[in-house]
């Protein structure tokens, strides 16, 4: 029956209506309200406030409303000092678990500035676009790691420490198990945060590794240094407490985060340092304002952390993933292009240098057509000229040499200039337009003559069968293509040479000897490491193109590994245990997945075929497509999407519709072979060198798997096949690895604070497969003990009643399950003789109630 007397109903208002954000239901479909009355098969509810009513009338509602789930019941809190509901840490503690009741939840913990919520195995975050004061502080970081070190049994709020610390316990754990062995396993951890653009990913990750490295730096760890790049000054280390307390302590709204604080400046010149300094390079060149985030990364990154077995932070490894390079020849409105092109346009370069870049001292953004689409103004509070002088920090403490340096912004500058070239139209031909004073910048900048720029990109070469080579020139259109292709895979390319470039600063690289063994140094060799996903989010807009399907298959992908670890290990647990248990049907996704990547009939497959293939266009990929996908149950084309060659997806997360138009082009995103002929023809050894990274990265990859309809010798790995490879070798990795979840939340889509709203928080905890998470979380057993754990930890609260059969023993446990059950039985004994309240050890404070302990272990 009801006892609580108040509830939730879906309301009339809430409606999903389709508009023109990405979201698809942007209204809540739940109002709360309290029950009146309830009388035989009525009830009436008077709902708290109904946005699109003014007073609205009491709800008459069916009683079965109940059971059909219209209306449901909602928990009552604890209230505060101020009045205000108390909101549990844990929402699996929640009495009436649902998502109207998770929603509301949050939004009361949110509202006290409670940002971390658990929910079982998930940390949930939610964005508050404000500094918090205190949240991240040294002293806060403090009470997380003292919490271990002390083993006191204090608790603490959700956070995103805790996260991290206990990645780092685990993994110490395992490594103080396999003491002796060279190469431990088991030992490695993950900290795979998700969530949609804007919802604080990077945050959230640069958070986890300044803890991390905050640990490994605390005295104790540190063994004594070894490799060159290792000089930790005394007096310049990461703990210092001046370099923590900025970070939020001013209250002040502007700036949200102190970047270079949180960038680690201070500890440059220490390994756990220049990890720290990684994210400045990766930031200015990879990421840019959005509408849905005035600093998003548009690339994934994984970024594993080594570590010696005395938890000394000595290197890290990142790879990064699908780099968005439309943005470069078609930049959105409203939206800037990577943050490097406005940092160097910023006014922070010297005159020299803008002469050698060719850039005039009064340049600015709109006067190239890279940058002048977007909107110039900056993310709020933080200017270019402050992250160009972090990226030139972080570039030093990466030891990049000044001619690196210049030959690295020397490129950026070619890309710019020559998103300004244009073309002459002669009808069916075309030429550079000499009169074009980017020409000559772009021509120095990349070591070219004009009359060979001019060659690759308005003419194609023909080989003849055996006579010679005949020159083509081409239409204006494909000239410009094939500009746009140069822009792409200069930058993307430079994008590769900066991130392998950080591994090599950052890598631990092991020591050989002469016969080429490595040389095994305890005390300095990692052996094991704590992977850090950073990655996008679910994506579903009005229509979507490739990069979603490649994102959403991430996504699906990482679901399926989130659901076999949270879901299936927990079943699977209590089944082993022999433990009655109703089980949920928890969603298998691992049909979408075969619909993408199955061989030969995966969406990505056949895409890849069709780009093998000559003479192929989007068109003739939707047709073999809806031919071959027709009849999967994820799939779907009715007649009018297949008309305009779409199709839906049926994802986890709901149904996507995908225009296939683009697909074929973005997916062989292929620099033609005229240009990368020039490339590797320049002058500057740099330009060359990025041509190298070029034809390595497609060429050998994909000839290393030959295949019949690839040999040809210019066989390119696609950006599809590329990715499918790229995440197999992360679900590999993380398969082996103990997983830890953080769900960032962004509680609205106009990034400002002290605004929830419910729709999109809902929406995003569906796609995250949150709530399934937590009914599994709860309805299963929050602790599992061991038996001879149980008994050691709870036999003090029966110590009388258990002395007769435990008197000859010390700590050690017999019969672990027989005193297991003795330990239950005394305890069920004493409770009920307690007239049924709670038995309570005053010294240890351990509170257990007869349904808890009963349901544990009956
Ligand atoms: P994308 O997928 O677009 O890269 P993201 O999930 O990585 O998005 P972030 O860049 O981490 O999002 O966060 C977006 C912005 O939100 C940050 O620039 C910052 O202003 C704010 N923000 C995120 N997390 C926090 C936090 N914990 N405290 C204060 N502000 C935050
Ligand atoms: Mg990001």
């Amino acid at each position: 029956g009801l006892s609580s007397t108040s509830s939730f109903a879906s309301s009339a208002a809430g409606e999903d209506s389709a508009d023109d954000g990405f979201r698809s239901n942007t209204k809540w479909g739940w109002t709360s309200g309290s029950l009146v009355s309830q009388t035989g098969d009525q009830m009436t509810i008077a709902l708290d406030h109904l946005p699109a009513i003014e007073s609205p009338e009491p709800l008459v509602l069916p009683a079965s409303a109940l059971s059909s789930g219209d209306v449901l019941m909602a928990n009552e809190y604890e209230q505060s000092s101020k009045g205000k509901p108390l909101c549990p840490d844990d929402l699996i503690s929640l009495s009436h678990l649902h998502e109207p009741s998770v929603v509301e939840c949050l939004e009361h913990r949110y509202n006290d500035n409670h940002i971390y919520t658990s929910t079982g195995p998930v940390l949930l975050a939610l964005n508050p676009f404000k500094n918090i004061k205190g949240l991240y502080g040294e002293s806060t970081m403090k009470q997380y790691w003292g919490k271990a070190e002390n083993n006191t049994t204090e608790t603490l709020p959700p956070h995103v420490y805790a996260i991290a610390d206990n990645a780092f316990r685990s993994m110490m754990r395992k490594l103080d198990e396999t003491l002796g062995d060279e190469f431990p396993i088991g030992c490695d951890q993950s900290i795979l945060v998700s969530g949609e653009s804007g919802s604080g990913k990077t945050v959230t990750t640069k958070f986890v590794m300044k803890y991390l490295a905050a640990l490994s730096q605390r005295a104790g760890n540190r063994p004594p240094e070894k490799r060159a790049y290792q000089k930790v000054a005394d007096t310049k280390t990461l703990t210092q407490s001046d370099s923590w307390e900025t970070a939020g302590s001013d209250g002040s709204d502007q700036g949200l985060l102190n970047v270079t604080n949180l960038n680690g400046e201070n500890a440059q010149d220490s390994i756990e340092g220049q990890v720290l300094q990684s994210n400045p390079i990766l930031e200015s060149f990879g990421n840019a304002r959005t509408i849905r985030n005035d600093n998003s990364s548009r690339f994934g990154k994984f970024i594993e952390i080594q570590f010696t077995r005395m938890g000394r932070l000595v290197g890290a490894q990142i790879e990064t993933y699908l780099l968005e390079k439309v943005r470069l020849v078609n930049p959105s409105a409203g939206e800037r292009n990577y943050h490097i092109f406005y940092e160097m346009l910023s006014g922070s370069l010297s005159a020299q240098e803008l002469r050698s870049y060719f850039i005039a001292h009064t340049a600015t953004a709109e006067d190239f057509k890279l940058t002048g689409t977007g909107t110039y103004n900056r993310r709020d509070g933080i200017s270019d000229k402050e992250t160009f002088s972090s990226l030139r920090s972080a570039m030093k403490a990466m030891c990049f040499p000044k001619e690196e340096q210049r030959d690295i912004f020397a490129t950026v500058a070619a890309v710019l200039h020559a998103s300004n070239l244009t073309f002459l139209d002669y009808d069916l031909e075309s030429a550079l337009d000499n009169e074009n004073v980017h020409l000559e910048p772009v021509c120095h900048l990349l070591g070219v003559t004009p009359e060979d720029l001019n060659r690759a990109l308005c003419h194609v070469t023909i080989s003849a069968g055996n006579e010679a080579n005949v020159q083509q020139n081409l239409p204006v259109d494909k000239a410009v293509k094939g500009l746009e292709a140069l822009l792409k895979s200069t930058y993307g390319t430079l994008f590769t040479y900066l991130v392998s470039r950080i591994n090599d600063s950052i890598s631990y690289q092991r020591e050989y000897d002469e016969d080429d063994n490595t040389i095994y140094n305890p005390e300095f060799d990692p052996v094991a490491v704590i992977g850090v996903l950073d990655i996008f989010g679910f994506e579903s807009f009005k229509m979507n193109s490739f990069e979603q399907l490649c994102i959403n298959y991430c996504n699906e992908a990482l679901q399926q590994q989130f659901n076999a670890f949270v879901l299936k290990n927990e079943q699977s647990e209590y089944e082993r245990e022999g433990i009655d248990w109703s089980f949920i049907d928890f969603p298998e996704n691992q049909d979408v997945l075969d619909l993408i990547d199955n061989r030969g009939s995966g969406l990505l497959c056949i895409l890849d075929d069709q780009c093998k293939a000559p003479g192929t266009t989007d068109r003739s990929f939707a047709l073999d497509v809806m031919n071959k996908c027709k009849n999967h149950p994820r799939f779907s084309a009715d007649r009018k999407q297949t008309a305009r060659l779409q199709f839906s997806v049926h994802h986890y997360a709901g149904a996507v519709q995908y225009s296939t138009q683009g697909f074929i082009e973005k997916n062989r995103d292929e620099l033609p072979k005229e240009a990368c002929e020039l490339l590797q023809a320049s002058t500057n050894p740099f330009i060359r060198h990025l041509a190298d990274i070029i034809e390595f990265t497609r060429t050998q990859r994909a000839s290393s798997k030959p295949n019949a309809l690839t040999r040809r010798n210019d066989a390119k790995e696609t950006v599809g096949a590329e990715f499918r490879r790229q995440l197999r070798d992360l679900r590999g990795k993380i398969d082996h690895m103990t997983p830890h979840y953080v769900r960032c939340l962004k509680p609205n889509d106009e990034l400002v604070q002290n605004h929830f709203d419910r729709a999109a928080i809902a929406e995003q905890l569906r796609c995250g497969g949150i709530l399934e998470a937590v009914r599994v979380a709860r309805a299963g057993f929050s602790n599992h003990y061991s038996h001879s754990n149980f008994v050691r930890r709870y036999r003090t609260l029966v110590w009388k009643e258990m002395k007769v059969s435990i008197r000859n023993r010390k700590s050690t446990v017999a019969d672990p399950s027989r005193e297991c059950m003795e330990v239950i039985k005394h305890l069920c004994e004493k409770i009920s003789n307690d007239d049924k309240e709670d038995a309570t050890n005053g010294e240890n404070n351990i509170t257990i109630t007869p349904s808890a302990t009963v349901k544990q272990y009956t």
